[in-house]
């Protein structure tokens, strides 16, 4: 295959922007090369998308319980409309439903807020009076006014089901999260105590617990609904395998055949056994190029971390841009060996970490409209240590945010002076990739825990403090040598870009993310956050003659960060790193939540209001995520595929109902079709 390049824009006339509304603008991202693709890997391509956009259903009804019933019924208003289509109830109507197709339901996806509509209740009222009972989305026996008794609070009510994910360890965390991966009535002590009877003692081979089930309580009795095809999400994990194992059928090697097996075998048992095998197959098999996630993921959408939210990446090797991830992980013990951290918490003998750039062709489920840029898995810590990881740079999502942000006037706002905005223009991009390798190719991997130390022992703040601690280690490297002499940077300065934008972030702009008044609470948030901080309190008057290492200077009534020693600063991250190795490696909770409480959490009001000012005068959203492209097989007489087409011909709206239309297996027998309005 021929290869792309790290800035392979196959059409400079390339659209990125599709739609911007509330806090939020979609985009869609370019799939270089697609093209040039075999014709075995393109069938693959196409298959494994069938595949993904297959569970769709999944994660709305796993982010909430009227999530998907609430999805039909507002669709059917905004296709049955009738009315005028400028109104203010309509186009408030039209804001939310495009907010709840981002959330994939009712929260914002990731503030986990519920969505505030600015249309009447009256309004809706009249809307769904004027649709025939064979258009309304009714469950089993359910009349309309039920229905209606139901739905009206869910989107009306502030205070019914107000947070998707509620983290504040002073409350019953199961009890107060609004999200259905818990059935009603479940706390969260007997979640725990459910699965503690479960754990084995000492085994030093555990499965992920709880990873693809709802825990739900019958007859006063706590017990699993399994994720499995004759279990819960039965019709979409059906879809599911019927696509894998079409992929499976052309897949690149027996090795990729051999892991399509064993996911195809877990989604049919929910044997999380089968899960864990899969997931070391998975993990060793570095040699095709076609490759994806489909299955329960990551558990940042339950609030004791347990539970997968399914998602699905659909990619393929990006072969020029890896030889810059393969040239980090093929060094990973060298960047091991002279990590700023106490030798103890080193790991003597690095597990391979295999790091590839890819090409995301399909995001679906959790990892869509909102995505990653980098992925690092699996998530099972014994797997990690055992059979290494599999991290992942995903290329042309990172092009396509930088395309987009191309004189936005960011910069021109919140960066101090000229040479530094210069300084980022030339070397932000590159740096910021760097950074995702590290992160994840070295950072997650890095450091092991001391004999006897429980890997839950942080609880609550476990996630803040493991990014801050992969921050670290790429930040840290990112200014070293080394990088210069494996030909990843060409200029010992360049690391400063991704320093000074670090600090702007963690210190100033990324509070346009927050309202006004509230704390900071997402875990990367407070990752750097806490980075950002205390790296400016520790570099008081330690810098040349005196003065502060970074500090935030006045001019023109704006506040900006000022770094006034970048060697000074890369010394701080080191002593910061070393210091969280070693909360991680002794599993400090305390001091792990000292540092977070300290540092992470609590925003300065004044300033606060001064970024979000700043920032309405530019129009940039503070969130942002896109649709996927169209893949159309072209077939002959016979009705064999002879190629598959890319195309992006969509806006939003248009996904979003065709993927309502064509990929909703458990919604399906609900809806009828109807002629009448
Ligand atoms: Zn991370």
């Amino acid at each position: 295959m021929a290869s792309a390049g790290a800035n392979a824009v196959e059409n400079k006339n390339f659209n990125y922007h599709v739609d911007r509304f509330a806090d939020i603008e979609v985009l869609r991202y370019e799939v270089p090369e697609f093209k040039n693709l075999t014709l075995n890997q393109k069938k693959m391509l196409y298959y494994l998308s069938q595949a993904a956009q297959m569970g769709r259903d999944i994660i709305w009804d796993q982010n909430g319980r009227y999530n998907l019933q609430l999805r039909q019924l507002l669709e059917k208003i905004y296709l049955k409309y009738d009315g005028d289509r400028n109104s203010k109830d309509f186009k408030a109507f039209e804001k939310y439903l495009k907010q709840v197709w981002f959330g994939n339901g009712i929260h914002h996806h990731y503030s986990t807020d519920k969505f505030r509509p600015e249309f009447s209740q009256a309004f809706f009222e009249e809307r769904v009076g004027k649709l025939h009972n064979c258009c309304l989305p009714l469950n089993p026996g359910q009349t309309r006014e039920q229905m209606m008794a139901e739905l009206v609070p869910v989107i009306f009510d502030p205070s019914v089901m107000a947070k998707r994910v509620n983290q504040d360890g002073t409350q019953d965390v199961v009890a107060t999260s609004a999200n259905n991966l818990y059935g009603p009535g479940v706390t969260q002590a007997e979640v725990e105590e459910f699965y503690a009877k479960m754990k084995k003692p000492n085994d030093p081979t555990p499965v992920s617990y709880g990873l693809n089930a709802r825990v739900v309580k019958e007859n006063g009795e706590i017990k699993e609904q399994k994720y499995k095809v004759n279990g819960l999400y039965g019709p979409a994990i059906a879809e599911i395998i019927y696509w894998l194992d079409k992929a499976k059928g052309v897949a690149e090697n027996d090795a990729q055949k051999a892991y399509i097996t064993k996911l195809i075998d877990y989604y049919i048992t929910g044997d999380l056994r089968l899960f864990d095998e899969y997931s070391i197959l998975w993990a060793e098999d570095t040699k095709s190029d076609v490759d994806f996630v489909n299955g329960f993921i990551e558990s940042y959408g339950d609030p004791l971390g347990m539970t997968g939210s399914w998602e699905s990446y659909v990619n393929f090797k990006n072969k020029k841009s890896s030889e810059r991830t393969e040239a980090i992980s093929s060094n990973a013990q060298w960047f091991e060996d002279r990590s700023p951290v106490d030798p103890k918490f080193r790991k003597p003998k690095v597990k391979g970490v295999s790091a590839k750039a890819i090409t995301a062709a399909m995001l679906a489920g959790d990892a869509f409209p909102s995505t990653a840029i980098g992925i690092n898995l699996p998530n099972s810590n014994w797997i990690r240590a055992a059979h290494g990881s599999k991290s992942v740079t995903i290329e042309n999502i990172t092009e396509a945010y930088a395309m987009a942000s191309q004189g936005n006037g960011f910069n021109e706002e919140f960066v101090i002076d000229a040479p530094t905005r210069k300084l980022l223009d030339d070397y932000l991009y590159v740096t910021d990739m760097l950074h995702t390798d590290l992160h994840e190719c070295l950072g997650h991997g890095s450091g092991q825990l001391l004999p006897g130390v429980d890997p839950d022992a942080l609880k609550e703040n476990g996630s803040t403090l493991e990014e801050a601690r992969a921050d670290l280690f790429a930040l840290y490297y990112l200014a070293d040598p080394k990088l210069i002499e494996l030909g990843l940077l060409d200029n010992p300065e360049a690391y400063k870009a991704e320093y000074y934008k670090y600090m702007m972030n963690g210190l100033m702009t990324q509070l346009n993310r927050i309202e006004l008044g509230n704390d900071v609470e997402e875990a990367h948030m407070r990752n750097r956050q806490l980075i950002a901080k205390w790296v400016l309190e520790h570099g008081k008057k330690k810098a040349k003659g005196g003065k502060d290492v970074v500090e935030l200077a006045k001019k023109g009534g704006k506040t900006y960060v000022k770094i006034n020693d970048y060697a000074k600063m890369r010394e701080l991250i080191g002593n910061l790193l070393a210091e969280m190795q070693r909360i991680k490696s002794e599993g400090d909770y305390k001091g792990g939540n000292d540092i977070i409480q300290k540092y992470a959490v609590k925003v300065d009001p004044k300033l606060h209001k001064e970024v979000i000012q700043r920032f309405s005068t530019l129009d940039i959203p503070p969130y942002r995520g896109f649709i996927n492209p169209v893949y159309t097989p072209v077939t002959d007489n016979a009705g064999e595929i002879t190629d598959i087409e890319i195309s992006y011909p969509e806006n939003y709206v248009e996904q979003m109902l065709r993927l309502s239309r064509d990929y909703s297996p458990l919604t399906k027998k609900s809806t009828k079709s109807c002629s009448a309005k």
